[in-house]
């Protein structure tokens, strides 16, 4: 054990450094925040300096992951893993792995917060974050008479996830996308009760080695099911499937719902009858936008549809502003005034839109939230494929819907 003191030693400027524990660390957060010279950019970006409470004080974690110490306990969990920081971050470095890291470390150590034990355990037992019985899993589709998927017949699976599965809100979310793949005559089915948790809660709390055993369970349950293309409602679930499978997920093809109805809308496809003259904002979910620079597709949409004008806020596309739903936060509690989609809610409301437009059920989860909080009661939070709906979304005259109805 060796003590550093650059000024004379007192109990509170002495850095102890453990030869043991910056290996234990180093091994955690693969090294990748040795690149970090301290500019504190990343302090300066994060979301949490714009709430009340206390802020991540991301640089001071980074710096203490580079010297192997302690301190980052508690702030990490913190991290909603938006990925503002890391897109500012002049040395590239990966904060957000960096944070997932240290989590992983606590996990192993046993010092995570105990309540998040419980979500690992719903999982485990029920195949679910939310501790919701399996055998409901497609109570969601009701009356909707979705085929289980052949690959013999459908071309797609729909992967619908745990949160648009149980969550009685985000289940319409997942209605309304049924109903956009049918009006673009996409053969497809899902895996009905059967449907396995991406893993992203295992994986966004920090537990690795959770999360490489559902990745490695789903992707042969997905190979003997003969699926090769999935549209997720989630863009969780697409950022898991598309980037954390490793090479089970080069088996398969993924998008978001957002790209596919972009590909329909180009391919003549779908179109939508219109909405009487109104206007949208639309708030970009990071892990579009920022994780996998998907800005495009949910806006070809909005632009598809006649009497829709779009109404952007200034922190749109990759400046988005997270809605606190990320990184395993949907499992934590935050105080009201702690809430980033409080401020996301008034942004949107000052653009005068009518519709706050998202593409997300944790999104529209914390936005619902944050348009109540911030009293902003003329915006009305809805999903894109909600509002696709709404808007009349119809076949192309030369697609029959009833081919996706089999
Ligand atoms: S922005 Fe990057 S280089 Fe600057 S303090 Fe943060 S992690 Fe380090
Ligand atoms: S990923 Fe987002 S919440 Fe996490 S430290 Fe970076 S800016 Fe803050």
């Amino acid at each position: 054990m060796t003590a550093l003191v650059d000024r004379p030693a007192t109990a509170a400027n002495v850095i102890l450094l453990d030869d043991d524990r910056w290996d234990r660390v180093l091994a955690a957060t693969h090294g990748e925040a040795a690149a970090c010279y301290q500019c504190g950019t990343c302090t300066a970006t994060c979301p949490w300096g714009l709430v009340a409470g206390p802020s991540i004080g991301v640089r001071s974690v980074i710096r203490e992951a580079q010297l192997g110490i302690d301190g980052w306990a508690e702030a990490v969990w913190r991290c909603t893993t938006c990925g503002a920081c890391e897109a500012r971050c002049p040395h590239q470095v990966p904060i957000g792995e960096v944070m997932l890291g240290l989590r992983g470390l606590a996990w192993r150590e046993r010092t995570a917060p105990g309540e998040l034990s419980s979500v690992l355990w719903d999982m485990h037992w029920d195949g679910n974050p939310w501790g919701r019985p399996p055998s409901t899993r497609s109570a969601w589709a009701a009356g909707l008479d979705i085929p289980r998927f052949d690959p013999g017949i459908h071309t797609t699976l729909l992967y619908i996830g745990c949160t648009a599965s149980y969550d009685r809100r985000a289940q319409k979310v997942a209605r309304a996308v049924v109903g956009l793949m049918r009006a673009g005559g996409v053969p497809f089915g899902t895996l009905g009760d059967d449907e396995p948790c991406c893993g992203d809660p295992a994986r966004s709390l920090g537990n690795d080695a959770y999360f490489e055993r559902i990745a490695a369970a789903n992707a042969a349950q997905f190979k003997v099911a003969g699926v090769t293309d999935i549209v997720t409602v989630s863009p969780h679930c697409y950022d898991t499937f598309s980037s954390h499978y490793g090479a089970a997920g080069d088996q398969f093809q993924v998008r978001h719902y957002s790209q596919l109805a972009r590909d329909l809308i180009a391919e003549g496809k779908l179109t939508f009858s219109g909405l009487e003259a109104t206007s949208a904002t639309f708030h970009d979910p990071c892990y579009l936008a920022r994780h996998h620079d998907e800005t495009e597709a949910p806006r070809a949409m909005l632009a598809a549809i006649p009497g829709l004008e779009l109404a952007e806020m200034e922190r749109s596309r990759s400046e988005t502003l997270c809605c606190g739903g990320g990184g395993g936060r949907m499992w934590m509690e935050t105080p009201a005034d702690e809430r980033f989609a409080t401020a996301r809610a008034r942004e949107a409301a000052a653009t005068g839109a009518a519709y706050l437009v998202t593409t997300c059920p944790h999104c529209i989860s914390c936005l619902e939230d944050g348009v109540s909080v911030a009293g902003a009661r003329d915006l009305k939070v809805i999903d894109l494929a909600e509002l696709a709906m709404l808007a009349g979304c119809v076949s192309a005259p030369t697609t029959s819907p009833e081919a996706s109805h089999d």
